[in-house]
């Protein structure tokens, strides 16, 4: 290892890591001890490791140089080996048998940060809270540890209420590592504060700049990286796309025991670092600037924060958006009961209840298998007259043999009711037929309409579009995932003609790199740097 690393030395006590503050990377110890602590939601410290000669510090964030989860000390004199995020690229790859190791650990210590909640932010708000499943939501689809104190067992976290929370709209409170305290933060500003955006990328052109982090831009980052390309992966929300929000994909190959979207896209996601892809996750790009690209400069990616990134191709993988249906108080609803997707978290605060499901595709009958096993009751509204047109049959005979799933065919979801603040009372819904409407109370709706594709970032830069908004590809220059616009490629659920599957997408991206290859190698193709 020590052909990838510098030697260094800590003195007796001297601190080599603090929680939410940069680290200098991954550390080998030489000899003496290096000695980790967590810090729990009441600030109190306790051990985690002591790591001795042979052993070495570090977690995934080490992959790409983010901020500390935890804190460590020298205990007594320590000589070690410091591998910074660069160098463990360069290692991961050259010594595989190491590197498997190795990134095996990172991972693992990642898991086990996030299972006691270590090193993260810590939420203060009621469990039941609308807001606090929206930020929970965001932190685990993130695969950043985080805790939640309730104030309704929790007597240190009334106190805490008290003095900084006056006000019910500033609940939940959000306790970031380096002590700030954020009101009923946004998505970006817990992002902000606890360090996932500290690297914009701002500052050099990429060879390929990607827009989302579903499946397809995920299998992009790890193909294209691999092959010694710079890549940037850049998303709105969080890494995984739909494919994230699933409960369990049971198509996708080689996995014969079905596995949640969420570990499927975790593991991508760390690959993609581990071979050097960097990722700006959240950021919206709201604007794709062609212009330089088409005078031999690099294509602009402009970001809602008002940065831009550059890159010399550019890869649309921004894949498509739940479809709402037309009913009364649904936006004042949406995080307060309505749900657009099903998650364990969901699923926990449904238990034992009543929920209603909307949707008759292949992702609406996994997600009522999904939820009847933790809902009292599962009731299924589809507007068409049965569900073999739109779901697989092996779904539909599941439905059919599960008690506590009730199908209601022609009907269609019509109100929802309920204070802003304590959310979703009561559901209603109408036959379309006889126009008869019935009314429960029920407290969570999830709705599984099917999505439209993301496009309109791209409007300023003439990528050509079929009807339904769908990224036309196969230009004529030979690449057929290659846009109108030259250097712009499209993939996955995005891209007009794609199978709108998982394996599709993951496809779709590996195919991409090679053509990106053959771009890039053509005369005139955008230069190295601008
Ligand atoms: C609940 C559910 C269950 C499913 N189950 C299965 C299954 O079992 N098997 C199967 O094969 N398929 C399944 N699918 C379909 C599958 O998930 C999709 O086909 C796949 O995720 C498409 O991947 P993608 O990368 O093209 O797009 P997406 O997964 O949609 O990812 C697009 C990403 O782009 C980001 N983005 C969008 N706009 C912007 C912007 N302007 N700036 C930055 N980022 C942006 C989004 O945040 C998102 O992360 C399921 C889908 C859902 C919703």
């Amino acid at each position: 290892m020590r052909r990838f690393g510098t030697p260094c030395r800590y003195s007796a006590g001297e601190r080599v890591y603090e929680t939410g503050k940069p680290t200098p990377g991954l550390l080998v110890v030489l000899s003496g001890t290096i000695r980790v602590t967590g810090r729990d939601g009441h600030g109190h410290d306790f051990p985690v490791v002591d790591h001795v000669a042979g052993a070495f510090s570090g977690e995934l964030g080490q992959l790409s140089g983010r901020r500390s989860l935890v804190d460590a000390v020298a205990v007594g004199g320590v000589e070690a080996l410091l591998i910074n995020p660069e160098q463990l690229h360069a290692l991961l790859i050259a010594e595989a048998a190491l590197g498997e190791k190795i990134m095996r650990a990172l991972i693992l210590r990642r898991v086990a940060l996030i299972e006691t909640g270590t090193g993260g932010p810590v939420l203060v708000g009621a469990a039941s809270s609308g807001d606090v499943a929206r930020l929970r939501n965001f932190l685990s689809r993130n695969g950043i540890p985080h805790m939640l104190l309730d104030p309704a067992g929790d007597p240190d976290a009334r106190a805490f209420v008290e003095r900084y929370a006056p006000r019910a709209e500033d609940l939940p409170l959000a306790v970031c590592p380096d002590g700030s305290v954020l009101r009923n933060p946004s998505e970006n500003a817990l992002a902000k504060c606890i360090g996932m955006l500290d690297a914009s990328g701002a500052d050099r052109v990429y060879d390929v700049a990607v827009a989302g982090a579903g499946p397809a831009g995920l299998a992009t980052a790890v193909y294209a990286a691999s092959e010694g390309l710079s890549v940037l992966v850049i998303d709105a929300r969080s890494y995984g796309g739909q494919a994230g929000a699933s409960a369990r994909i049971e198509n996708y190959l080689g996995f014969p025991t079905g596995i949640s979207g969420q570990a499927l896209a975790g593991r991508a996601y760390s690959q993609a670092q581990k071979f050097g892809a960097s990722m700006l996750i959240p950021a919206e790009v709201v604007r794709l600037d062609c212009e330089r690209a088409a005078d031999g400069g690099p294509f602009a990616l402009r970001l809602a924060d008002g940065l831009a990134v550059r890159s010399r191709a550019v890869v649309i993988a921004t894949g498509a958006r739940y479809r709402r249906p037309d009913c009364a108080n649904l936006k004042a609803m949406e995080g307060r009961g309505v749900w657009y997707w099903a998650s364990p978290i969901e699923a926990k605060m449904c238990a034992g209840q009543e929920v209603v499901l909307v949707g008759g595709g292949n992702s609406a009958g996994q997600a009522a298998v999904f939820l009847a096993a933790h809902a009292a009751k599962v009731w299924m509204l589809v507007r068409a007259a049965d569900l073999a047109a739109s779901m697989s049959k092996y779904l539909i005979d599941r439905i059919a043999g599960i008690a506590n799933i009730e199908l209601r065919t022609r009907t269609e979801i019509s109100c929802l009711s309920g204070p802003r603040e304590s959310g979703l009372e009561s559901v209603t819904w109408r036959h379309r037929d006889t126009k008869q409407e019935e009314t429960r109370p029920i407290r969570h709706v999830f709705l599984f309409l099917g999505a439209d594709p993301i496009t309109e970032w791209l409007k300023d830069c003439d990528v050509a579009v079929d009807d339904k908004g769908f990224v036309k590809t196969g230009n004529g220059s030979g690449q057929p995932l290659e846009t109108s616009v030259p250097g712009v490629f499209a993939i996955g659920d995005v891209r007009a003609g794609s199978v709108k599957r998982v394996g599709g997408a993951i496809g779709e991206g590996a195919a991409a790199v090679a053509q990106i290859h053959a771009f890039l190698a053509r005369p005139g193709a955008t230069a190295a740097q601008a």
